[in-house]
């Protein structure tokens, strides 16, 4: 097994002095020239002041064609070296797809250690660049048969170093520059629409939840349109103004933490978890203001500050789990995807992986994947608080209504007939008060047990819908016994439509059960309510039921009204 080890180790020794020792020199055959995946040497000029013919003499390292090397590179020298094995002339293309997101870009070409071009490129004045291409440098040389020739690259970016570049013959040049950036079109199309939709939940909801997702959002977009280029490639614009753009990357968070604030409404649910993200808040708007005046020094810090920010908000994400938040599942997932997706970029940015697809992607497939939960939360977050109200209406219904006859009860009654009371005052229309009581009622609870008496109750209450208007408010009062309230009924509208249900109530049959059936009748007072007095409802109910009283000596089935009660003679 030490055999092995020792054995081990010394492969590995080899095949690194081998990968060292490897010559950067790219050879161009035969076959179409598409060159995405070579190696390049690299040189970090830290004094960022040397020229060409002093660069040229130092150690340079090797690297592949798509590399990065963080913010500590910002000038950096880039060797290419290619060689034609064929005897034909090559015409050829340099593509530096990266250079939109640079300050300045030199490129030196040298032959048989002779410079031979030299072309600076200032991003701020780029625009109409002759070798500017849509984002991209495409620089055009070529090599006679059996040529090699030795291009140079001077990067200097505002931040973070990286870089990228291929060499195409003219045909996979034209189809290099077609198609790309249909990815992150894609993503930025799918933010975009979830942008515009939150918009519009905003005006229909007013939930503060809804525009501050959708501005974070558009500052996601922004970053993801202005670091993969598009921004850049739309609008064919370089340079200090574009790169303003960048403070995107921290109103991004910042509009999360806001987000995160009144979702969970964290304020008065979770005040340990608020302070927490007030801190990062802080942190954040600090460099937000400082990136207004110096965006290259605000951004230094910024991969350090990202990831404070994801510790922060996963923990507090954590705590809110462990508090049993109902929306907080959904949110961790979310962030789980941006933490490990911009986990990966962050390494990609900070040179300390190779670049891929998804660590060069990392931040926009994050976002994305995150903004999709996020959108899934405001919904779940709408289906909860629907919840919340309709068990609201529910209580609330029950609270007022009886639950025998579904009619109102006592206390609704009281206190909407006192609405009803203001609104016929201020209209000067008639308002007149029913009272019901069934005849005999004891007598069916006697006769065919309690059920039988609840079913009657329930019969009769419809048959009172039935006959009244549906303005009129219908309440049981208790027992077997019922108010009405009439509003823009005077005495004798309120007597007719008491005639109509006694007279309904007496014609219909009310079945038991298959053997069984029953007839029934009510006695009725009615009273029209005087606005003058103290308490106009009360004295009208009193008064109603006074009337009723009558009905009752009188022979029940009948209609008494106070009116005629006072005058002593019965209807
Ligand atoms: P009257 O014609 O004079 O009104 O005679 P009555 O038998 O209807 O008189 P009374 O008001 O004394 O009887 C009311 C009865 O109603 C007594 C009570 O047992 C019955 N009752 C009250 N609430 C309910 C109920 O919710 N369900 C049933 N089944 N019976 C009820
Ligand atoms: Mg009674
Ligand atoms: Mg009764």
């Amino acid at each position: 097994m030490a055999h092995f080890r020792v054995f081990f180790s010394c492969f590995i020794m080899w095949a690194a002095c081998f990968t060292t020792q490897a010559s950067a020199v790219v050879n161009i055959g035969q076959d179409a020239v598409q060159l995405t995946d070579f190696k390049i040497e690299y040189f970090i000029d830290d004094l960022q002041s040397l020229d060409y013919s002093s660069v040229r003499q130092q150690a340079f390292q090797d690297t592949f064609n798509s590399t990065s090397l963080g913010t500590q590179a910002k000038v950096t020298w880039y060797r290419i070296t290619l060689h034609n094995s064929t005897a034909q002339e090559q015409a050829l293309f340099l593509h530096l797809p990266k250079a939109y997101h640079m300050r300045t870009l030199d490129i030196v070409e040298e032959r048989a250690d002779k410079l031979i071009d030299h072309v600076l490129i200032d991003l701020n004045h780029a625009s109409d660049h002759p070798l500017m291409y849509s984002g991209a440098v495409i620089y055009p040389f070529t090599l006679t048969g059996a040529q090699t020739t030795t291009l140079y690259v001077r990067s200097h970016v505002y931040s973070h170093q990286w870089f990228a570049v291929e060499v195409y013959d003219d045909e996979h040049s034209r189809k290099a520059l077609v198609g790309g950036h249909l990815d992150i079109a894609l993503l930025v199309g799918m933010m975009l629409a979830l942008m515009f939709y939150n918009g519009l939940l905003y005006f229909a909801t007013s939930k503060k939840e809804n525009i501050l997702y959708s501005l974070y959002l558009i500052s996601g977009l922004v970053w993801i349109a202005l670091s993969y280029g598009l921004i850049s490639k739309v609008f064919n614009t370089y340079g200090d103004h574009v790169f303003i753009l960048n403070l995107s990357v921290f109103t991004m968070p910042i509009f999360l933490l806001l987000f995160m604030m009144a979702i969970f409404e964290t304020r008065t649910l979770y005040p340990k978890e608020h302070r927490a993200l007030q801190v990062i808040l802080g942190l954040l708007t600090v460099s937000l203001l400082y990136g207004l005046f110096d965006i290259s020094g605000a951004l230094k810090p910024s991969s350090s500050l990202a990831a404070l920010m994801m510790i922060v908000t996963f923990s507090v994400s954590i705590s809110l789990y462990r508090k049993k938040d109902p929306l907080v599942t959904f949110f961790l997932i979310g962030h789980t995807f941006f933490i490990v997706f911009n986990g990966f970029a962050v390494m990609y940015y900070m040179g300390l992986v190779q670049p891929n697809y998804i660590n060069s992607h990392g931040v926009g497939i994050g976002i994305v994947l995150e903004a999709l939960t996020l959108a899934f939360i405001i919904s779940y977050r709408i289906k909860v608080l629907e919840d919340i109200r309709s068990k609201q209406d529910e209580l609330k219904r029950q609270a007022s209504t009886d639950p025998l006859t579904q009619l109102y009860n006592r206390r609704y009654f009281m206190a909407e007939s006192r609405y009803m009371v203001e609104k016929a005052q201020k209209d000067a229309t008639s308002l007149s008060v029913i009272t019901l009581d069934i005849d005999h009622f004891k007598a069916v609870n006697d006769n065919h047990g309690h059920s039988a008496g609840d079913l009657v109750l329930v019969a009769v209450s419809a048959v009172f819908q039935r006959y009244s208007r549906d303005a009129d408010l219908i309440a049981r009062f208790g027992g077997e016994e019922f108010v009405i309230l009439l509003p823009s009924a005077g005495h004798a509208e309120a007597l007719e439509c008491a005639e109509r249900i006694r007279l309904g109530v007496e014609q219909h049959s009310i079945k038991l059960s298959d053997e069984l059936t029953l007839r029934i009748t009510v006695s009725l007072g009615v009273a029209e309510v005087d606005m003058k007095q103290p308490e106009p409802i009360d004295s009208a109910i009193d008064q109603a039921d006074k009337a009723l009283y009558q009905a009752k000596t009188l022979g029940r089935n009948r209609v008494c009204a106070a009116e005629t009660y006072k005058n002593n003679s019965i209807v």
